[in-house]
């Protein structure tokens, strides 16, 4: 049996990773790069199937008390009516609201939760390589120490190092023809809209999607631009500035303490998943674009699902086989929507006004009667059944 796993990274899928091995009774270490006190970092949506995650081993109540629920998004003109508005969620489904919090916060929460579930972390020190052996996984540490384990669980992210020691030819993650850009303004000049609503206000170039943070009283906004080739690293305030002007978006930007721009990237398919002793989960081994706000979720998922894995099966191989089984089709699913997602945001020519006509006929119509809500069934109400047993 599995008795002791390393994780490089961590992240959502490696601090998920390691609490559901403590919850299966195995023994975790997470290595971090970064420092125990990092602050920073966009904002996440944790739809209701990472929610469902979460519940399976029992973090669902630390999330919610550090997080604010969101009720509808709603989308404003330029000229500032309001076109429509959706429901982060049916009202009637058992799974509940979305939350949405800072990725340092969900970070954090998992991670004092790992601890006192029983998890060792190691902040400030990376993995650098890893030795299988007859019995086990060596993991090397850029501070010169090694851990030994049964296992190596790899979530190290999107430009992930232990893919690429499962399979010298795995693909990198590609895309970056748009990007994200995120910011926190902490003392806003114009008031935000409360944590319940995300408001998109469309512009002529670009849109602004803004919310209070229920924590600090902060503004948490994005906004998400094409990049032609070679133009993406520029300062993104010089860029914003360009964008929003003097409107009120840009006085938002302008007072932000933080602003941060992301490659959309997307990694729809990896070969390989694993070896023997090692495997991938999280970003390191699929990339959504932003727009599919599923890429907390999938991590989780991921770590969730892979402690039952190694929980039931017998060897640490045969643990990730079943979890390439259980996660591949979905996953890849997920990516393939979010990629979706990302051409609407970015639509040109008649397609775009083809769109807006429709959101105009919508306003006019039955959505005040019944509004549209959430995603797919197929991807938001997904369940996680942490006492089913998993076999070969
Ligand atoms: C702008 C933006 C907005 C997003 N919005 C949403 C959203 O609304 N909803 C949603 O669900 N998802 C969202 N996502 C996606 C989500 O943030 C990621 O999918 C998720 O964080 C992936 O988690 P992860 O743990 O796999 O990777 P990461 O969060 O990248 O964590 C990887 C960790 O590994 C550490 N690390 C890397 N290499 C090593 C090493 N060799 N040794 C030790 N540690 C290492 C890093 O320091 C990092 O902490 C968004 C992403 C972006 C860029």
């Amino acid at each position: 049996m599995t008795a002791h796993v390393v994780v490089a990274g961590g992240g959502i899928a490696g601090n998920a990773a390691a609490l559901a091995l403590r919850r299966a009774g195995i023994a975790a270490t997470v290595v971090e790069s970064r420092p125990a006190d990092h602050v920073g970092g966009a904002g996440v949506r944790l739809n209701p199937n990472a929610m469902d995650a979460l519940r399976a081993i029992g973090v669902d109540g630390a999330v919610i008390a550090a997080s604010a629920p969101l009720v509808r998004t709603e989308v404003y003109s330029p000229a500032g009516e309001r076109l429509s508005y959706r429901l982060a969620a049916d009202p009637a489904s058992p799974r509940g609201l979305p939350r949405s919090m800072l990725w340092t916060r969900l970070a954090t929460t998992l991670r004092d939760e790992a601890v006192r579930a029983g998890a060792r972390f190691r902040h400030d020190t990376r993995v650098v390589g890893a030795s299988e052996t007859q019995d086990g996984v060596v993991a090397r540490l850029d501070d010169g120490t090694e851990v030994l384990a049964d296992a190596l669980v790899g979530a190290d992210g999107v430009r992930s190092a232990v893919r690429t020691w499962i399979d010298p030819d795995a693909p990198a993650p590609q895309g970056g023809r748009t990007r994200t850009i995120y910011g926190f303004t902490p003392d806003p000049p114009v008031e935000p809209p409360p944590p319940e609503v995300l408001r998109i206000h469309l512009g002529a170039r670009a849109f602004f999607a803004s919310r209070r943070d229920a924590h600090s009283g902060g503004c948490s906004w994005f906004t998400n631009i094409p990049v032609p080739d070679g133009e993406g690293d520029g300062d993104p305030r010089d860029l914003l500035d360009e964008l929003f002007g003097d409107s009120p978006a840009g006085d938002t930007v302008r007072h932000a303490d933080r602003v941060l721009g992301f490659d959309d990237l997307a990694l729809p398919h990896v070969p390989r998943w694993h070896t023997d002793r090692m495997v991938v989960i999280g970003d390191a081994l699929h990339v959504a674009p932003p727009a599919s706000e599923q890429g907390a979720a999938m991590a989780i998922e991921d770590g969730v699902v892979l402690g039952r894995c190694l929980r039931d099966l017998p060897s640490p191989a045969e643990a990730f086989a079943a979890f390439e089984r259980l996660r591949r089709e979905r996953v890849e699913a997920v990516v393939a929507l979010g990629l979706g997602g990302a051409a609407k945001v970015h639509r040109r020519g008649p397609a775009r006004l083809v769109a807006r006509v429709r959101d105009r006929l919508a306003t006019l119509t039955d959505w005040q009667r019944r509004p549209p809500t959430g995603g797919p069934a197929w991807a938001y109400d997904h369940h996680i059944d942490w006492m089913e047993t998993v076999n070969r």
